[in-house]
């Protein structure tokens, strides 16, 4: 008897006791409440299309391909994201005499989409990744779920979660390019070309945040999945590297492995992304990577095998990273070019 009668007054002093810490709970920040946005739920609906076998491998300047481009597009009508500076819609023609490595050349197009600035629209973060993969082999459809898959949708909730804010009245104060480049697995001809012809000139363009791959876990990191590889953040610019990790030791708290990032690792991986072209223009990159793994380059790169909870917090990462490069007081500078 007396215990029951005893029990609503624990509850109600418990109901209190949690009434109270929720009032003590700091409000979050625009840039948290805008990061929150990005979900694992959006995440995975967003690749189970971009890497399902109707995309048929996404082979650069076929129809999968076009169809994937097509996606993108989509999205970033629906979600009222413009076009980049100067142009009335959202892809990036490349003539089939540019991929001069192909058998049978075929044109292809980069996807770009564009929020601009609220006070220094000329100063512009690229966000990239590489749409295409590698196709078909017979009636084998390698989905590249991870590759690169992982980044394409990232950069979509990424957009997604910066137009957000800028439509509540948070919007960054330096622009952003979202740039779906195409070509990569055949060579990195679609960020070469962007390069070649920038839409924004390479002078206003403060660094590329390049992700590919950053869905699954490296079998070397089994046991301990809360990591990404950074590739590059401290080798053109000192100030990118600390933001990058000032942020996340902020906000998001992934172990940082640098173990790709040395001058002389073998997997030159530095050199085998779409970064590399921003880099050889002396634009601050960092690459975003979770690392080789037994179905790297296979069709068994399927939607199904993504960490979405572990790829939330990875693009959540990018997107602290753009913010803050986006909206801090100073611009950031390659400060350690040497030529
Ligand atoms: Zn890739």
């Amino acid at each position: 008897m007396t215990k029951k009668l005893f029990l609503p007054t624990i509850q109600s002093a418990l109901f209190l006791f949690c009434l109270i810490a929720m009032a003590q709970t700091p409000e979050s920040t625009p840039r948290e409440k805008y990061a929150a946005t990005i979900t694992s739920e959006d995440l995975s609906e967003l690749l189970y299309t971009v890497a399902s076998d109707s995309m048929q491998g996404r082979m650069t300047g076929t129809e999968g391909q076009k169809m994937a481009a097509d996606f993108l597009q989509n999205f970033y009508k629906a979600h009222r994201i413009a076009t980049a500076p100067g142009m009335d819609h959202y892809f990036q023609e490349i003539p089939a005499t540019y991929f001069t490595r192909m058998k049978n050349p075929v044109s292809s197009e980069n996807v770009l989409a564009y929020i601009e600035g609220s006070e220094l629209p000329d100063e512009v973060v690229v966000l990239s990744a590489h749409y295409d993969h590698v196709g078909m082999e017979g009636d084998t459809i390698y989905n590249g779920a991870d590759d690169d898959g992982s980044g394409t949708v990232a950069l979509l909730e990424i957009a997604e979660a910066f137009q957000m804010a800028k439509d509540q009245g948070y919007g960054p104060k330096r622009s952003l390019l979202f740039l779906h480049v195409t070509g990569e697995e055949i060579g990195l001809y679609g960020s070469r070309y962007y390069t070649e012809n920038p839409i924004i000139p390479i002078a206003q363009t403060l660094c590329d945040l390049n992700t590919d791959m950053i869905g699954r876990i490296d079998p070397l990191k089994e046991g301990n999945e809360n990591y990404i590889y950074l590739i590059g953040s401290d080798k053109l610019s000192q100030s990118l590297h600390d933001l990058s990790e000032e942020v996340n030791k902020t906000y998001v708290q992934l172990e940082l492995d640098y173990t790709f990032n040395a001058d002389d690792d073998p997997n030159r991986f530095y050199y085998r992304s779409d970064h590399y072209n921003f880099a050889e223009k002396n634009i601050p990159v960092i690459f975003y990577f979770n690392g080789v793994h037994q179905d790297y380059h296979k069709p068994t790169d399927t939607p199904d095998k993504i960490n979405y909870p572990l790829m939330a917090k990875r693009t959540r990462l990018i997107f602290h990273t753009a913010w803050e490069i986006a909206n801090r007081e100073g611009r950031i500078y390659a400060d350690k070019r040497t030529e």
